[in-house]
């Protein structure tokens, strides 16, 4: 089962991250990376392939990370490579028009119904903050509100109250972040539609948008309650605010067209990400052309770059969806994942550990102590030392969690039946030796 039958040397790791941590701040480019919720030090990868990734050291490890979301065809797919591959010898950037970005359009609005139009941009950061732009531009209107334990990037307005690494590091507002800016992000409790009504009572008039991961990713996976969405989709309408979701994570993950399709509920604004660029950097956000066009250069709202639309990028994206839509994996990777989900809450029964996994479709997340998450709070009340413990006992062994409780767990249609079923015994005997440790 132990994937590493030779003894786990990491002495290459280690060294490169002593020279990363000369040349970065703190060794990495993303804060979550630097392994500090589960301790020990980052590993550097070689390569990927499917489900697969390899060390510097030769170490190999079934991968959950997925990069943190955009692999759902795992890595190195051999048609999105070769469609970057091609791409690239055409040149790797132009500045100007070229047919793979429209391309790309078409297959994002062609899945979403509730798009007409979308504007590629290169992260999902990017995205968020232009979206909420456009939110405030097309109401007049200048509040957002957010939920609590969401992450939508790191754009001054998002950073009150943030899920993902700002969660981990116990920082869930960052310095920096002018109390101007932050005043006009109103707060929220995810799955508590009450909380979200109390945010429009003093002024509703000022609110331009609300703006929610339909299903939570970045405080670990939470999915919405019944009737949540839905009801953020009727109280936006009452007050004439704007519903955004935040798609990055979920968008060709959850369903092809996303949470708004699992859901049955259309957002005004949609914020893409990750699986839309199968690994290279892409966002975008779309809605109805009504909206889109107050953009410029047809509008006054102002939103550009450089390498947005970058045909690398769109290559990449667009082999991805192609790939998707030719052969949807969704009934298959959520039958992968309902077993890996099942098989985790039946190890951590069997070791007499408290806890709970939640799921929606391939992405779940394994909390440790609260026997359900529901919320932020009680997503809190998880024991991140525990999880420690666990990460690092599964990374000995050969399997790639990603290196914080707060987060999604992603299964790829590159992971085998045989993948779920080493993992969840390799998870069994793991955490009977942490309850006896
Ligand atoms: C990852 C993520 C983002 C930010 O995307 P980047 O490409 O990292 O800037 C925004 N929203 C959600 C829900 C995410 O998971």
């Amino acid at each position: 089962m132990n994937q590493n039958p030779k003894k786990t040397s990491l002495l290459r790791s280690r060294k490169l991250y002593e020279r990363a941590c000369r040349a970065l701040p703190g060794g990495v480019n993303s804060p979550v990376r630097a392994f500090a919720a589960v301790g020990g030090q980052p590993i550097f990868v070689e390569s990927g392939q499917g489900s697969i990734v390899f060390d510097i050291d030769g170490n190999r490890y079934l991968d959950y990370l997925g990069s943190w979301g955009p692999l759902i065809l795992g890595h190195a797919h051999r048609r999105v490579v070769e469609a970057v591959r091609q791409a690239a010898t055409r040149g790797l950037s132009f500045g100007t028009c070229h047919a793979t970005e429209v391309e790309l359009a078409e297959a994002i609005v062609r899945n979403m119904p509730h798009l007409q139009q979308v504007r590629l941009v290169n992260s999902g950061t990017e995205a968020a903050m232009a979206a909420i732009r456009l939110a405030r531009a097309a109401t007049g209107r200048s509040r957002i509100v957010k939920f609590k334990g969401c992450y939508h990037g790191h754009a001054d307005s998002f950073l009150v109250e943030a899920g993902s690494g700002a969660l981990t590091f116990g920082a869930p507002s960052s310095p920096g972040v002018a109390t101007a800016v932050a005043a006009d992000t109103l707060l929220a409790e995810y799955n508590d539609l009450a909380s979200a009504e109390a945010c429009f009572r003093t002024d509703g008039q000022a609110v331009a948008c609300v703006i929610v991961e339909p299903v939570a990713g970045n405080m670990g996976v939470v999915p919405p309650a019944p009737g949540f969405l839905a009801g953020l989709r009727a109280l936006c309408d009452r007050h004439g605010a704007l519903l955004v979701f935040d798609e990055v994570i979920t968008g060709f993950r959850v369903a092809q067209g996303g949470a708004a399709e699992l859901f049955g509920v259309r957002p005004d604004l949609t914020v893409l990400g990750k699986i839309i660029g199968g690994g290279l950097p892409v966002g975008a956000f779309g809605g109805s052309r009504e909206l889109m066009r107050e953009l410029a250069p047809l509008g006054p709202v102002y939103q550009a770059g450089t390498l947005s639309g970058n045909p690398l990028a769109c290559a990449a994206g667009l082999a991805t969806l192609r790939e998707l839509e030719k052969a949807p994996p969704y009934p298959r990777l959520a039958e992968l994942s309902k077993r890996l989900a099942e098989g985790l809450r039946a190890a951590l029964v069997a070791a007499g550990l408290p806890g709970c996994c939640n799921r929606t479709g391939s992405m779940l997340t394994l909390f440790f102590n609260p026997r359900q998450v529901r919320s932020l709070r009680e997503a809190r009340n998880a024991d991140c030392e525990q999880f420690a413990a666990f990460h690092r006992a599964m990374l000995k062994s050969g399997y790639y969690l990603p290196p914080a409780q707060f987060e999604s767990w992603f299964v790829s249609t590159a992971h085998t039946q045989k993948d779920i079923e080493r993992t969840v015994d390799m998870a069994a005997d793991i955490l009977r030796n942490l309850n006896l440790g």
